[in-house]
């Protein structure tokens, strides 16, 4: 049994409002969630915003939850602009609220007579926290609470920089007992989600607003990535690439998890230098990732086997990690396109154009022509168009044959019209001279490629087909069985209603 409990108290919610009426409204939530909450008095803007909100606390006792307060001064990181005198005074008001726990920083106890907080009423319980917001520093092999000073536990809170950064943090989290360890920053992100099941006592998550980089939301925390209920036998997937941050892969594989049942998790890998990532592949437990831009092509030489039709196109988005530890890498991108247009184009024998000459291009143009389609390029640079056309003998067309021409199908392969840019075209009307048009882009869902279609009543294909498509291949081949297509594919769908509905009109 950890300091904190067990399972999902092991979650703690952190609380951040600058008013009192803000802190206990978001106190009542996180405890919809869990039951350990951290209470960050130095948020609240004022010397009454905190009374206040205590005085609130106080009254709703007892609260069947773990309270832990803090007040971090400017010096350690936080909010709070008054001295170490003012933020024990307010430790020991949490104390007089409720709290049981309270956090302080290693640069208060360093002042305080002795380097103890011992005599001094706070909660009964203090988590010492050592902050660097710049790097992780070297690193002892273990970690346990001094013997004096009247520290119960450790905290140590550290900017990773590297995939590797993260990894050391965990590693000191395994040999330690009584310590909490929090990689901080976005490449952080998967280390934090990991902590528990490492060891360490707590993993936080703001109910609302961030309070640094890097955290994920406690709803996340809890019902995307089960923080709580990982363990060293869980296996471990993801996606690695910059940025990685609005990939829908994580909520995709993940609902797939859960539907079967299966003890896995899938994170997002910020990656800057795929050496960085690919060491921790055996420290991290990771068994296969999915890899976007910038590193789809870079991947490859990493690779000690490579499916043959990928090493052609040259790109890898799939990668499975042997028993042995040996990588194969494989691309579903060219089957998230057959699968996204083969419902409504009989795709051999077809005439395909193809807008862009980038990756996902090159990748669609190999699949279609493999599967008995004559492929047309067009791009803005025509140098480009050509060359691709090139790799897969096929032929490339000037833009300003466009309206002259026809085919089956047309194909959006570059951003144009991706949001923020909503109501942008890469083509006009009078060049869709075709029975079908696919665009490429996810977001937003209806493109206004997509809209002109349409009006025009050819029949249309969004981008998101092919990322279900391609997403439940990966899936497939990971888990060696089919993937559960409908609640991935609600998941995505209900996620990216839910970011249009966000958006102002
Ligand atoms: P990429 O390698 O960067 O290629 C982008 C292509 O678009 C290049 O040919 C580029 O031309 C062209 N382009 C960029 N801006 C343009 C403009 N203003 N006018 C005309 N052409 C322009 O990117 P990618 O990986 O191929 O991705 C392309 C699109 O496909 C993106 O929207 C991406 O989100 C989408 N995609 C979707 C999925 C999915 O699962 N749905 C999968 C992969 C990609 P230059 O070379 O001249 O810059």
């Amino acid at each position: 049994m950890g300091l904190f409990g067990t399972g999902l108290r092991r979650i703690c919610a952190v609380v951040a409002a600058s008013t009192a009426a803000d802190m206990s409204k978001q106190v009542r939530s996180a405890l919809r969630q869990t039951t350990t909450v951290e209470l960050r008095l130095d948020w609240l803007r004022s010397d009454a915003e905190r009374g206040r909100f205590l005085e609130w606390l106080a009254k709703g006792q007892p609260w069947n939850a773990t309270f832990l307060a803090t007040c971090r001064r400017r010096e350690g990181g936080g909010k709070f602009a008054g001295g170490v005198d003012r933020e024990l005074y307010w430790l020991i008001q949490a104390r007089e609220a409720g709290c049981q726990w309270c956090d302080l920083e290693l640069e208060t106890l360093r002042k305080l007579p002795g380097q103890s907080v011992r005599e001094y009423p706070v909660p009964p319980r203090v988590l010492l926290s050592v902050h660097d917001f710049e790097r992780t520093p070297d690193l002892p092999r273990t970690m346990n609470p001094p013997a004096h000073g009247g520290v119960d536990a450790v905290k140590i809170a550290a900017e990773a920089r590297t995939i590797h950064d993260s990894v050391r943090l965990l590693r000191l989290a395994r040999n330690s007992r009584s310590f909490v360890a929090v990689p901080m920053g976005d490449v952080g992100l998967p280390a934090r989600i990991l902590a528990l099941r490492e060891g360490s006592a707590l993993a936080y998550a703001p109910v609302a607003e961030a309070t640094a980089a890097g955290q994920v939301s406690l709803d996340e925390m809890k019902h995307l990535y089960r923080a709580h209920v990982l363990t060293r036998r869980t296996r471990v997937y993801g996606v690695v690439g910059e940025p990685v941050g609005h990939s829908l892969s994580p909520l995709m594989h993940n609902t797939g998890f859960v539907a079967r049942h299966v003890d896995a998790v899938y994170l997002p890998f910020l990656v800057h230098e795929l050496p960085d990532f690919l060491a921790a592949v055996p420290e991290l437990g990771v068994r296969g990732f999915g890899v976007t831009h910038p590193h789809k092509q870079t991947i490859l030489k990493y690779l000690q086997e490579c499916d043959p039709l990928a090493a052609e196109i040259g790109a890898v988005n799939t990668v499975l990690v042997r028993r042995n530890g040996s990588l194969y890498g494989c691309n579903t991108d060219y089957l998230g396109v057959l699968r996204a247009l083969e419902k409504k184009l009989r795709i051999k024998g077809g005439r395909v154009l193809i807008f862009g000459a980038g990756g996902a291009a090159r990748a669609a143009a190999f699949a279609l022509v493999r599967s008995g389609a004559a492929v047309a390029i067009c791009a803005r640079r025509e140098k480009a168009a050509r060359e691709l056309a090139r790799a897969f003998s096929g032929e490339a067309v000037p833009r300003s044959a466009l309206s002259t021409q026809s085919f089956d199908a047309i194909l959006n392969a570059t951003p144009v019209g991706m949001h923020p840019h909503d109501g942008v075209s890469p083509l006009a009307p009078s060049e869709l001279n075709c029975r079908l048009v696919m665009d490429l882009i996810n977001r937003p869902q209806k493109t206004q490629l997509l809209k002109i279609a349409a009006q025009r009543g050819i029949a249309t294909v969004p981008g998101v087909e092919m990322l279900l498509a391609q997403g439940f291949a990966q899936w497939g081949i990971w888990m060696a069985r089919r993937a559960p297509e409908a609640p991935m594919r609600r998941a995505v769908l209900a996620a990216l209603r839910a970011e249009e509905n966000s958006r102002p009109r």
